[in-house]
């Protein structure tokens, strides 16, 4: 997830908070709850703030540690700590055990992450790139077409069911029960913290590569739609191995392999318009065979590439598969 700078996030969080109208009211049921909680392990000492407000805007980090010490302490469905952490964190409506309904908060966050001046680019799927994920207006109201995943359970842990850097907006798919719905991924509390895409340090972009494979070791593509049985796409994560779960845990392989002819498509493209075939366009629409010598000329060169591939619509738009794109022409 991109928040933006440091100034970015500061202001970030600050609206955050601001957008939850009845804090007054929860801060001293917390400070309550956080007593009580504190009771039952004393590592919570440190762990949770004492201000409502500040746990709602907690890195990622240390939601990961209060994460991991709340599911040592194996509460039921009927503790008394999950009914009241599911009331004061309500992000789905609440009935607690006094009878008192606790409205659900889910449509004051979603707004906040579809509220464009919060700078969220939320076009695809955080998690898989491949589903769309995009507000859209009905009635002239301003509708979610997209999940909001809580990257930590709030079912094991609902104290962290409202804090921001727990959300990432997910597609059906990614959040749905085949994939990550309520599972706790990935076998050490350490992986937890370090492979969210809410954890600022985490790097998918820069640290996996996307690659097609030729089974034969063949490697010409021209002609990709006979022979897409030859070709398979895999995650690289050699650079640190950790993220190789993330590649099992969301099924990329399998799941872009079904869409492999994209990037066949892109590599049959760029094997028929090598560089010294666009220069010749060029050269034809220029009438210059110093095409590249001139600006109009680089300009005509660069206008064929981006046609030709897509490039800019593709980033502009926001299309999906834009880092199997980007991979792919490297
Ligand atoms: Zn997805």
């Amino acid at each position: 997830m991109d928040y933006g700078d440091k100034s970015h996030i500061k202001s970030l969080k600050e609206k955050y908070k601001s957008c939850f109208p009845d804090m007054a009211q929860r801060q001293p049921r917390w400070v309550s709850l956080r007593r009580s909680i504190i009771q039952r392990d004393r590592r919570f000492r440190g762990l949770l703030p004492i201000q409502f407000g500040e746990l709602l805007v907690l890195d990622f980090e240390c939601l990961a540690d209060i994460y991991e010490v709340y599911v040592s302490l194996g509460l039921s469905k009927t503790d008394d700590l999950t009914d009241d952490g599911k009331s004061l964190f309500s992000y789905d409506k609440h009935k607690d055990r006094n009878g008192n309904t606790w409205d659900a908060l889910q449509p004051v966050i979603a707004k906040f992450f579809m509220d464009t001046d919060n700078g969220f680019e939320i076009h695809t799927c955080h998690y898989c790139d491949m589903a769309y994920v995009n507000a859209y207006t009905m009635n002239g109201g301003k509708k979610a077409q997209f999940d909001l995943d809580h990257v930590l359970n709030k079912a094991k842990c609902p104290i962290i069911g409202l804090s921001l850097f727990n959300f990432v907006p997910a597609c059906q798919m990614c959040n749905g029960s085949r994939i990550k719905g309520q599972k706790q991924l990935y076998s050490s509390a350490a992986l937890r913290k370090k492979l969210s895409p809410t954890n600022t340090a985490y790097d998918f972009e820069r640290i996996v590569t996307i690659e097609v494979h030729n089974k034969h070791g063949v490697c010409s593509t021209f002609g990709f739609e006979k022979r897409m049985d030859e070709y398979e796409i895999k995650f690289n994560s050699f650079k640190d191995p950790d993220y190789s779960e993330v590649v099992k845990a969301f099924h990329l392989e399998e799941r872009y392999n079904y869409h492999k002819c994209e990037a066949l498509r892109l590599l049959d493209l760029k094997e028929r318009y090598t560089d010294a075939r666009i220069m010749e366009l060029a050269r034809l629409m220029v009438g210059d065979d110093k095409a590249k010598a001139t600006p109009h000329g680089m300009r005509i060169i660069t206008q064929i590439k981006h046609d030709i591939f897509s490039l800019e619509f593709k980033k502009h738009f926001h299309r999906s598969f834009g880092k199997l794109q980007n991979d792919v022409l490297k």
